[in-house]
C-alpha cells in the first residue's frame, strides 16, 4: 500500500493550512501493510520521523471501519513484546486475544484490554467470526527504565461514560473530566474516547504537566483552534491547564485523547520490542528466535508463530526520543 501522502482523498481534509495556528503541531498517517495473503492496512501516527513518543505512547495504529469480507479482518499470529504495554480499543467488531499469561479475552467497543509485556509476553490477535466491521486503535506505551522487565500482566476495564456538555467521554486510562480509571499505569497517563455531537465545543481541565495527542477518527475537530481532520494526529507540549474541542462536521465526532508528562528516556524500538540500546534488540529477538521462556507460548491458536524478521545488517539501532533530563 502506498503512503498517505500519495493518496491525499484518504484524509478529507479540507486546504485550510491558514487556520492552523502555531501550537499544535500536525501529525500525519502513513498507511502499513499488517501483512497476510489480504493484508488489512492500518494509519500509523506514532512512531514517527518528527515524534517518536507523547508521554509514554509511543505507538499508535488506526484502522478502519473496515468491512472484513473485503480485508480479511485481523489475524495476527502469536508475537511477542518486551519493555512496552499494549492498549486495545475498538468502535466497531470484535477480537479474540490470546496471550502466554494465559489469557483468553475478547476486545470489544469501550472495553479497555491492557497488556503488560514487561520482561517478556507473547499473543495473538484475531478478529471473531461475528465481526463484519473492524475499527479501533492499538496503543503502545513505553515501560520505564525501572518497570521494564515488570511481570506479565492483563487487565480489563470498562469505563461508564461521562457526559460534558455535548461530548461523551470514556476515561479507559487516567483522569479525565471527573472520571478516574482504576488501571495501573507505570507512568503519569491519559487516554480517553470523546465522542462531541455535531457542533459541540467543550474544554477540558488537563494537567499541565502533560504533553497530549489527540487523534481523530471521524469528523473535523479543532483542538485549540487547530484543524485536525480523520487520521491525523495534533500534538501539543506541556503548559496547558485546558484544552478546548469542537466539532466542525456535519455529523458525529469521534477522537482518542492521549496525554501523559514527557518520557524523559530515549529508546530502542523494533518490530515489537522496545529496549534502551541496539543489544536489548539483538538479545530479545535471539529469545524469540530460540523460543525461550521469556515470551512463553500462546495456547489456542491455530497455526503457527510470527517468525522475526532480519534485523538490517551492519546497522547499529540508535536511541530515539526524549533526551535524559539529568
Ligand atoms: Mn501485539
Amino acid at each position: 500500500m502506498s503512503n498517505v501522502e500519495e493518496n491525499p482523498a484518504e484524509l478529507r481534509c479540507p486546504a485550510e493550512d491558514d487556520d492552523r495556528v502555531p501550537g499544535v503541531e500536525v501529525l500525519s498517517a502513513r498507511d502499513v501493510p499488517l501483512g497476510g495473503p489480504r493484508a488489512m492496512t492500518v494509519r500509523r501516527t506514532l512512531p514517527q520521523r518528527s515524534r517518536t513518543l507523547i508521554g509514554a505512547w509511543c505507538f499508535a495504529d488506526h484502522y478502519g471501519p473496515d468491512d472484513v469480507a473485503e480485508t480479511g479482518g485481523m489475524v495476527v499470529a502469536p508475537h511477542p513484546h518486551t519493555g512496552l504495554q499494549t492498549v486495545s480499543w475498538l468502535f466497531g467488531g470484535e477480537i479474540e486475544h490470546r496471550d502466554s499469561l494465559g489469557s483468553h479475552a475478547f476486545v470489544r467497543p469501550g472495553e479497555l484490554n491492557l497488556m503488560t509485556g514487561g520482561h517478556g509476553i507473547s499473543h495473538s490477535e484475531v478478529s471473531t467470526e461475528r465481526t463484519t466491521v473492524l475499527h479501533g486503535v492499538q496503543l503502545w506505551v513505553a515501560l520505564p527504565e525501572e518497570h521494564r522487565h515488570a511481570a506479565r500482566d492483563f487487565q480489563h476495564h470498562v469505563p461508564r461514560p461521562v457526559r460534558v456538555g455535548g461530548a461523551e467521554i470514556r476515561v479507559f486510562l487516567g483522569a479525565l473530566a471527573g472520571d478516574v480509571s482504576p488501571v495501573r499505569t507505570f507512568t503519569p497517563l491519559l487516554g480517553a474516547e470523546i465522542v462531541l455531537e455535531t457542533g459541540a465545543s467543550v474544554t477540558l481541565d488537563v494537567d499541565p504537566a502533560f504533553e497530549h495527542g489527540l487523534l481523530v477518527d471521524q469528523g473535523d475537530v479543532r483542538m485549540a483552534g487547530t484543524l485536525l481532520c480523520p487520521g491525523e494526529l495534533g500534538y501539543l507540549p506541556t503548559g496547558r491547564a485546558t484544552l478546548t474541542l469542537t466539532n466542525v462536521s456535519d455529523g458525529a465526532a469521534r477522537a482518542v485523547l492521549l496525554g501523559g508528562t514527557p518520557f524523559g528516556e530515549e529508546i530502542v524500538m523494533w518490530w515489537n520490542f522496545i529496549g534502551r540500546k541496539h543489544e536489548d534488540i539483538v538479545r530479545a529477538r535471539e529469545d524469540w528466535q530460540n523460543a525461550s521462556d521469556r515470551f512463553g507460548t500462546v495456547s489456542g491458536y491455530d497455526g503457527e508463530r510470527l517468525p522475526a524478521p532480519d534485523l538490517p545488517r551492519h546497522v547499529t539501532l540508535a536511541p530515539r526520543g526524549d533526551r535524559p533530563r539529568r
